[in-house]
């Protein structure tokens, strides 16, 4: 314990943070009022903006019935399905944005728990789990990839491995939000790198919003590349569907 406290102790911030979530009883991450161990309190976890379950079942934008949407109809995209847990609104945006630009481990904490809820039933059947790789120069710049503290402990709930080193992403793409919609669309593309074999495998990408897609379909395609047979995405949170 010792030992573990000067090793951390490195990191005064963190260690600070660390303590104050084991000793303080915690305040809700959206309004302060007293929570439970979850980290949002009853009345704000009520009203968390979950995905319909109509939703399409390849894309996570709303289906026909449970089915797939018109656009997945036309053309599929190189994923297979999406799994999405809320609408990309109030306070999910703001929770998202907590976690990755001040790095609040309580809300990666929640995040992660909410997705290992989702993602259970997700991951039975996959091989794989990959965090959505982050660029070296942003990695560099933010220190840590939101995507991965959001599925290293469904790696450890489920057992499966988790690749963090053999995919890479080689260009730093603008965020998808500051860009207009077909600037989006074309912008991924030949964006990642893959040199392990895949073959005959099931890979479950997490990865915090989905936007457009574009960027997980150009990392299905890299994967499908490889020899994934199956890709399933797994997000904490998707944006309406674009106008
Ligand atoms: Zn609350
Ligand atoms: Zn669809």
């Amino acid at each position: 314990m010792i030992e573990t406290l000067s090793n951390r102790a490195r990191e005064p911030h963190r260690l600070l943070a660390s303590l104050l979530d084991i000793l303080m009883p915690q305040d809700c991450l959206v309004c302060g009022e007293a929570a439970g161990e979850s980290g949002l309190c009853a009345a704000c976890l009520a009203e968390l903006p979950r995905r319909p379950r109509s939703a399409c079942p390849v894309c996570a934008l709303p289906g026909l019935g449970g089915g797939p949407c018109g656009q997945c109809l036309r053309e599929l995209p190189a994923y297979d399905a999406t799994l999405a847990l809320f609408d990309y609104a109030f306070p999910i945006d703001v929770l998202i944005h907590a976690l990755k630009y001040r790095h609040q481990l309580s809300v990666a904490a929640f995040l992660a728990a909410e997705l290992c809820a989702l993602g259970e039933s997700a991951a039975l059947g996959a091989d794989l789990i990959l965090p959505m790789p982050l660029h070296v120069r942003r990695l560099a710049e933010r220190g840590f990839n939101q995507a991965v503290e959001l599925a290293r402990p469904l790696a450890r709930s489920t057992g499966l491995p988790m690749e963090l080193a053999r995919v890479r992403k080689l260009r730093d793409t603008p965020p998808q939000a500051s860009l207009a919609r077909d600037e989006r669309l074309r912008s991924p593309r030949g964006v990642f790198c893959c040199d392990r074999a895949l073959d005959g495998l099931h890979v479950l990408v997490v990865d915090d919003v989905m936007t457009t897609g574009a960027t997980l379909n150009e990392l299905a395609r890299c994967l499908k590349r490889q020899g994934a047979v199956r890709v399933t995405n797994l997000v904490v949170a998707r944006t309406p569907a674009p106008a």
